[in-house]
């Protein structure tokens, strides 16, 4: 890690878990001067303000990222194309720009869109770390330390806009990797927004039968754990699912295919298709509990 990572005013849009607990991680580096936020909500930014999160906070989006040497956009995937339209008539052209969006694709064709083409100060990144808790009061400083952070740059990417991002996130204690972004979106889509998906669907399921009060009650430990990451905000899972809609898609197909097969073999009492598919996924777990 270089220790001459400086920046002196860094613009975060969406101060919220993720764009607040950056913060937080680089103001305890002290390798930043002034971190300015900007958003929709004068009350959020407000509250960021008063939590130390932010030093100064700017509703007009066009002005905060005026003379930022760094602009991380924190927003859900689905307010990015809105973003990047003011950012194309406001960025000074030594601005590096940067994002934390849960799919990458779609944020590099929103990129496109919006300035014609992308600018060589563009670098699409993810962190992958987060909880299921939303908005700035949820926002910690250690968020980022010891996990994975990916970068997709495009073929214009600038080196030296790359190595400044990878230097944030490397600062906030992460470790990062850079890959394609429809690689990306693969991997992703099997690791995190289909399990999303799963927690999803089956507490709205439970939710929905008739004796929901009863299951829910004795609902223990593996309901609890299993199910945690469907309290995450609704809004950005509905904007990660369109905009990585053909790989979730897929991974879904994947996923029901398996479990229609898991079914016919409880009800054949295939006993031998069961105990084989529960060790051979115990082994994973436990390979990956081991490794992680
Ligand atoms: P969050 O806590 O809800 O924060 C989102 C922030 O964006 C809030 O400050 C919100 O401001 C602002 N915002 C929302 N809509 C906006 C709009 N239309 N214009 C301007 N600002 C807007 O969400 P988050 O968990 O930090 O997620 C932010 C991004 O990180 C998403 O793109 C997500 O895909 C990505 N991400 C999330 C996780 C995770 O586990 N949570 C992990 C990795 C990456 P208001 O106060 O006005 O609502």
């Amino acid at each position: 890690m270089s220790s001459r990572f400086h920046i002196k005013r860094l613009c975060i849009i969406g101060v919220g878990l993720i764009g607040g607990s950056l913060a937080r991680a680089l103001r305890e580096t002290g390798c930043v001067e002034t971190i300015i936020g900007s958003g929709r909500n004068r009350a959020h930014l407000q509250r960021a303000q008063v939590l130390g999160v932010i030093d100064e906070y700017e509703l007009d989006m066009a002005k905060a990222v005026r003379n930022a040497d760094l602009v991380v956009v924190a927003v859900p995937l689905g307010a990015m194309p809105a973003c990047f339209a003011v950012l194309k008539n406001s960025i000074g052209d030594n601005t590096v720009i940067t994002d934390v969006g849960s799919a990458k694709q779609s944020v590099i064709d929103a990129m496109q869109t919006a300035f014609g083409e992308l600018p060589k100060n563009f670098v699409p990144g993810h962190p992958i770390a987060g909880t299921e808790k939303s908005g700035v009061d949820a926002a910690f400083a250690e968020l980022f330390s010891q996990r994975r952070v990916i970068l997709t740059p495009h073929a214009a990417s600038d080196s030296r806009a790359v190595k400044l991002v990878r230097q944030m996130w490397e600062h906030c204690g992460a470790q990062v990797l850079e890959m394609e972004a429809k690689h990306h979106d693969e991997v992703l889509a099997a690791t995190s927004h289909l399990p999303h998906m799963l927690a999803y669907a089956l507490v709205d399921t439970l939710a929905r039968l008739q004796d929901r009060r009863e299951i829910f009650a004795y609902a223990a430990g593996g309901f609890r754990d299993f199910t945690r990451i469907a309290s995450s905000d609704p809004q950005m899972w509905h904007d990660i699912c369109l905009a990585n809609r053909e790989s979730l898609a897929q991974m879904l197909g994947v996923y029901i295919t398996d479990l229609q097969r898991l079914q016919q073999a409880i009800e054949t009492n295939d006993s031998e298709y069961l105990k084989t598919t529960f060790t051979r996924a115990k082994t994973a777990r436990d390979q990956f509990s081991e490794s992680s």
